[in-house]
């Protein structure tokens, strides 16, 4: 998850088990306003086996449905899903086994992702193909339920989508306005916050010195604007970073 860092540099932060694993979170983002309910991610989803379940540590049931649920959100009123890229932690709970057919798990949503990861998705390397399952997102298309964008889209009013290439191509972020407050969520750009020193890069990004570039871009950005900060993969969730002599923090709100 440090890329270069040394271990004894980030088990100081990060203490990992006896099989060298860190947890993480996988976090959706819900937003709504009087006519549209917007889901960011979808988690790992219930499509995985018990091989992939071991092997990539993926702990209990999905509970994406029922924290939706909780909310007073039913799969048919999503009006619109979007995933920062295809990667199955992101893109798992687009769809679900009915009998021997894959459906979309949010019916009537438009699924937005960049026209880049879509791309790589579908054409994945010795490198890449580990990370994206094509059951995750290849059935979206026949339901012409797809939309593609390209770069930086104003999807819905205050909600902004940039694509980020660093993690892989076709990544994109997520900030949302009111006008007043800016909510920014990181994808894995910046998995969480032991993400914020700049060399702190996972070595799963595919072009981390473009990770580089965008973090001298987007961090101080964050601290002078004070974005509540929302990351993937991080518990405690949101929260705002400062900056004291060169050194970013996080607290959370
Ligand atoms: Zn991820």
């Amino acid at each position: 998850m440090f890329g270069v860092v040394p271990k004894v540099l980030w088990e100081k932060q990060k203490p990992p088990d006896e099989l060298n694993r860190v947890t993480m979170d996988m976090n959706c983002l819900l937003i709504r306003d009087g006519s549209h309910v917007v889901l960011v991610e979808t988690g790992a989803g219930p499509k995985l086996n018990d091989k992939q379940k071991r092997n990539f540590g993926v702990d209990g049931p999905p509970r994406l449905l029922d924290e939706l649920a909780a909310h007073g959100v039913r799969p048919h009123e999503v009006t619109l899903v979007v995933n920062t890229h295809l990667h199955f932690d992101h893109a798992g709970g687009n769809t679900y086994r009915d009998g021997d057919r894959l459906v979309p798990t949010f019916p009537r949503a438009s699924y937005v992702f960049q026209r880049l990861e879509w791309a790589d998705a579908n054409a994945p390397n010795e490198r890449t193909r580990g990370s994206y399952l094509v059951d995750d997102f290849a059935p979206l298309e026949a339901t012409g339920k797809l939309e593609l964008i390209d770069e930086a889209v104003e999807i819905l009013p205050g909600i902004r989508l940039d694509r980020i290439q660093g993690h892989t191509r076709g990544t994109q972020t997520v900030r949302v306005t009111d006008g007043k407050e800016t909510l920014f969520f990181s994808s894995d750009f910046m998995p969480d916050r032991h993400h914020l020193p700049l060399p702190w890069i996972p070595s799963q990004d595919l072009y981390p010195l473009d990770t580089l570039a965008a973090k001298r871009t987007i961090l101080p950005r964050a601290v002078a604007e004070k974005w509540i900060v929302a990351f993937t993969h991080d518990v405690p969730r949101f929260g705002r970073i400062t900056e004291h002599e060169g050194r970013y923090r996080f607290d959370e709100i």
